[in-house]
């Protein structure tokens, strides 16, 4: 597997990133959902089945990479955080390029592709460089955790609007705006929440947020190895941390998070 991704990367750092036949093909950047093949849109699943090319992240699993044809040539551009990926400014390139050869190139992501995606980067250079594209929304894994864990994210007696914020930023770039994130009413869902779940956990209370806010943290939500574990905003790291969620997993924090339990949906109930 690593040899392959560092053969792929060799490759796509040599491609030309500017010059160029014409533009004949195109790309379209699609949101895979959060794991569920099933959550496909029909649109996504229909680009799928067309593509000449797919390149893909490591949140795609490989039942939806299957769906492609036998000889659409499938690239893998991302691994774990701790490891090397594919720089962003060689996936834009390899796009491009694939593109220009007049290939149908499918740039997928998992999630939407607009949310902690990358996909607006990706977009603005395609434009940029004069390649037709188009994007496909896809179910994000706010809301993929939230149906498949029983948690509404909005409802009348817990939270009129919810936040979608970005664990990863937390520790650095002056972190999100605190002050707002910890008002009553809402629901945040904090995404790439595992590494900096104690650091969040005590800005949030250090600003005002109750200690025994509810928290849910869904770990592979949507696939058969979810698993979904509550508790409150003190507990955050522990629950991680005990429970060893790894990830990829995200946190919901807000009144709403104490109905995960009252909903159970076991997945197999919809797998009929
Ligand atoms: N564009 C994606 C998000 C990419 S950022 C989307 O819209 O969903 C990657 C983060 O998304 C992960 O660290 C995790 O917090 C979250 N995530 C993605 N898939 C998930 C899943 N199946 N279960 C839980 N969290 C998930």
């Amino acid at each position: 597997m690593g040899h392959r991704t560092s053969a792929t990367r060799n490759k796509i750092s040599m491609l030309p990133t500017t010059a160029g036949a014409q533009s004949v093909g195109l790309v379209h950047i699609v949101g895979a959902g959060p794991g569920d093949p099933e959550l496909l849109t029909i649109r996504a699943m229909r680009l799928l089945k067309n593509a000449d090319v797919i390149v893909y992240d490591r949140l795609v699993g490989p039942d939806i990479i299957g769906l492609a044809r036998q000889s659409c040539r499938k690239i893998f551009v991302g691994k774990k955080k701790s490891a090397h990926s594919v720089p962003q400014a060689g996936i834009n390139a390899l796009l491009v390029y694939e593109a220009r050869q007049g290939r149908t190139v499918v740039r997928l992501k998992g999630g939407d592709p607009f949310i902690f995606g990358r996909g607006g980067e990706e977009l603005d250079y395609l434009r940029k460089a004069g390649v037709p594209t188009t994007v496909v929304p896809g179910i994000t894994a706010a809301t993929g955790c939230a149906a498949a864990s029983g948690i509404p994210l909005t409802h009348r007696d817990h939270a009129n609007a919810v936040t979608f914020v970005t664990g990863h930023a937390a520790a650095g770039n002056g972190g999100p705006d605190w002050v707002n994130l910890v008002r009553s009413n809402q629901t945040l869902v904090f995404y790439m929440a595992v590494s900096t779940a104690g650091f969040t956990a005590s800005r949030l209370i250090e600003h005002g947020l109750n200690s025994t806010t509810p928290v849910a943290v869904i770990e592979n939500g949507t696939l058969p190895n979810q698993r979904t574990v509550t508790g409150s905003l003190s507990d955050l790291e522990a629950m991680i941390r005990d429970n060893a969620i790894t990830g990829p997993a995200l946190a919901v924090i807000g009144s709403v998070a104490a109905l995960a339990d009252m909903l159970p949906l076991p997945l197999e109930t919809i797998a009929v």
